[in-house]
C-alpha cells in the first residue's frame, strides 16, 4: 500500500520491521510506514483487491 503521508510505497515486509517496536504488534490495525514513521488504519483486503484488478487492467492495455 501506499504511504497516506509520504506517498511511498509500502512493502509488507518495510511495515513488519517499522511495527516491530510496537507494543502491540499483530494487534494493532495501524500500519506505520517505514520512511517517515506515519501510522494511519490499514488497507481494507478488498480495497487492495481493486487497486490489484485496476493495476492489470492498465497493464493490458499497453
Ligand atoms: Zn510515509
Amino acid at each position: 500500500m501506499t504511504c497516506g503521508m509520504c506517498g511511498r510505497e509500502m512493502t509488507d515486509e518495510g511495515i513488519q520491521k517499522a511495527c516491530r517496536g510496537c507494543a502491540a504488534f499483530g494487534g494493532c490495525r495501524l500500519v506505520k510506514c517505514p520512511y517517515c514513521g506515519y501510522e494511519q488504519p490499514q488497507q481494507p483486503g478488498w480495497l487492495k483487491w481493486l487497486v490489484e484488478i485496476a493495476k492489470r487492467k492498465q497493464e493490458t492495455k499497453r
